[in-house]
């Protein structure tokens, strides 16, 4: 059994300690004292700080909202680490703060994996999600057996730390940049007065075929339900470090500063709370004159 401590206990990080604790010793912290109780009720070991969470264990995980956030509880406790333990940030967070932590936490002797998640809150319920590990391979191989207890695909994408988070901008990125190119074909389509039902299936059986197409179209736009878990404040945030991925590696990416700019005003008519979802609305309504 190997003593796990995680720091960060919300939508993600709860459901991902419950799972924890069925196999591990897991003691847990959180800013929100009330979540740090729910999982002591179900058997954590509670901690005062986020120093206590991360002395005496093997592995740490941590699932917090934001990079600077990541670097600052490091910052915070990188002497009360194990020498000889691997920390695990399953936040998305930026390659360029992965690689800091890393180099922080080698002067401790504890390893760095960058492991960010994809799969929402329901993926982390279910135990199902994917996550992309960035990182020295032995120590990815060592740790392999703890993420299998949350995750059903899980890929070791490069040596170095950040190369985890890297993908994981990526493939956010991508994802969104289907969702509003989707949005628009339907919304145009639609105005033209085609089926918005037949065109998702016909796009979803050939080359326009995406997540969107497959999967949100189908489940949360076209019955308008836009309950899929995931806000647009998120959604900005993933955004915005994509471009700053691309600026950190001097490349300039025309689509994404385009992409970065509609989910600013999405967000901006549709508030941060709303689901990414309803970024179609805000695509169908620019398209009226
Ligand atoms: P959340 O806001 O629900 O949870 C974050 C938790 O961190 C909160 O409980 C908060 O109290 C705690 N926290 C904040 N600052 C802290 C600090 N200094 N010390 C200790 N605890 C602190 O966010 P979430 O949805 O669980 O997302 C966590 C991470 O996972 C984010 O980086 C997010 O981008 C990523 N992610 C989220 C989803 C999703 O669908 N929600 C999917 C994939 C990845």
């Amino acid at each position: 059994m190997v003593a796990v401590g995680v720091i960060g206990l919300g939508q993600m990080g709860g459901p991902i300690t419950e799972h924890l604790l069925t196999d591990h010793d897991v003691t847990v912290f959180d800013l929100d004292r009330s979540a740090v109780d729910r999982l002591a009720a179900d058997g954590a070991t509670p901690a005062e700080t986020a120093a206590d969470a991360v002395a005496g264990v093997d592995v740490v995980f941590l699932s917090l909202p934001t990079p600077d956030i990541v670097e600052a509880v490091v910052e915070e406790t990188a002497t009360a680490f194990d020498s000889g333990s691997v920390l695990v940030d399953l936040s998305t967070s930026t390659p360029s703060t992965t690689g800091r932590v890393a180099e922080l936490l080698a002067d401790h002797d504890v390893d760095v994996l960058g492991a960010p998640v994809s799969g929402g809150p329901s993926g982390a319920e279910a135990g199902t999600l994917s996550v992309m590990v960035g990182g020295d391979e032995a120590v990815y191989e060592a740790t392999l057996p703890i993420f299998e207890s949350f995750a059903s695909d899980v890929f070791h994408v490069g040596d170095q730390p950040g190369h985890g988070h890297a993908v994981k901008l990526l493939n956010n990125y991508l994802s969104f940049a289907g969702f509003l190119a989707t949005s628009e074909a339907v919304a145009l389509g639609r105005s033209a007065g085609l089926d918005g039902e037949t065109l998702v299936d016909v796009f979803s059986a050939g080359s326009g075929r995406n997540s969107a197409t497959e999967q949100k179209f189908p489940e949360y736009v076209l019955p308008e339900a836009y309950d899929m878990g995931f806000s647009l404040e998120l959604m900005e945030k993933d955004i915005r470090l994509f471009q700053e991925f691309a600026e950190a590696n001097d490349a300039s990416a025309l689509l994404g500063g385009v992409v970065r700019n509609l989910v600013g005003y999405a967000r901006a008519q549709q508030g941060g709370d709303a689901d990414m979802t309803r970024a179609y609305e805000f695509v169908e309504r620019q398209m009226t004159r």
